[in-house]
């Protein structure tokens, strides 16, 4: 019945493949496409964290109209984005967005997703990492590591698209489940469907006991240039349960080094509420002597100042 009702809108001109884009060109958001991914600075980060994306966190599937912010974590169907933004109420919202086609567009995405259909030339092996080279030095640098720290982080580089390349792997095989690519403008996924949450960057390469939990992988390859070599990155601020418990099946303590933010500040306040009086001591890095938002902004100095005052769960100010 609603098929019939989208071949309605499609008849009536409804630019069927460009439903998002077209949408979004009609809230007045600027963005690039990706093939099915929509990227963009996150709309919605200023209002959630206090800062503004610096770089575009937030991606759309163009087909599904399924929203995500890696950094605040503000994701959702289209619909919500379409309610945050025009700032209309949510039964509004859903029949702008029924006008344009756009539940249609995520029951056919949906349909599509039969196993029979899965594209095999696609699949996520070891294999695939063949075409990626260590990062050269340049890009390093911008980042204030050496392409040997990367290395040994196991990150990679494209070469053809300028972009990073960050394996994940299964916390207790290493096996490959797929990883995220990524430059100043483009952040993906792959496959979008990695279960990120379940594993840690950095559990497969680091050496010592002193770990150093961060969000974003490349700032564990800063840590190691800085001499810190057990950073562990949960991939974002949103630290799940089963990550947590990994840290404390390796380690006794760990210092919490999220994002200098307002998301980074409120899980840091969450975790010491979760995780006092569970066999792992947490203590938190000390952003009090920088301006930084992350270990990846930081000199080698103010990193070793920011772990050495590292303040117990006790003395928190959250
Ligand atoms: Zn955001």
């Amino acid at each position: 019945m609603r098929r019939a009702q989208a071949k309605g809108w499609d008849a009536v001109g409804m630019p069927t493949p460009g439903n998002v884009t077209a949408a979004l060109d009609e809230i007045g958001l600027d963005y690039k496409v990706m093939g099915d991914e929509i990227h963009m600075p996150c709309p919605m980060h200023e209002a959630r964290t206090g800062k503004p994306d610096k770089h575009p966190s937030f991606s759309i599937n163009s087909d599904a109209g399924y929203f995500n912010c890696f950094s605040c974590g503000y994701r959702g169907p289209f619909v919500v984005l379409v309610k945050d933004m025009l700032e209309i109420p949510h039964a509004d919202a859903v029949m702008w967005v029924r006008q344009r086609g756009g539940i249609e567009k995520v029951k056919k995405f949906l349909a599509k997703k039969q196993p029979s259909q899965v594209d095999t030339s696609k699949q996520i092996n070891e294999a695939s990492l063949a075409l990626y080279v260590t990062p050269p030095i340049e890009a390093c640098g911008k980042r204030m590591f050496l392409p040997q720290d990367a290395e040994e982080c196991g990150v990679l580089w494209d070469t053809k698209r300028g972009m990073w390349i960050i394996p994940v792997r299964c916390p207790d095989t290493g096996t490959l489940w797929g990883w995220q690519e990524k430059n100043e403008r483009y952040f993906r996924n792959r496959p979008p469907s990695m279960t990120k949450s379940q594993t840690l960057f950095g559990l497969h390469s680091y050496e010592g006991d002193l770990a150093i939990l961060v969000e974003s992988p490349l700032d564990v390859v800063r840590l190691r240039s800085a001499g810190y070599t057990a950073g562990l990155a949960a991939f974002g601020a949103g630290v799940s349960d089963a990550q947590m418990r990994i840290i404390r099946d390796h380690f006794d303590s760990v210092i919490i080094a999220l994002d200098n933010d307002k998301s980074g500040t409120e899980a840091c306040a969450r975790l010491r509420e979760e995780w006092t009086g569970r066999g792992l001591t947490l203590r938190f890095l000390d952003y009090s002597l920088t301006d930084a938002k992350d270990p990846g902004e930081m000199s080698d100095q103010e990193i070793t100042d920011a772990v050495n005052n590292a303040y117990s769960s006790v003395l928190a100010r959250f």
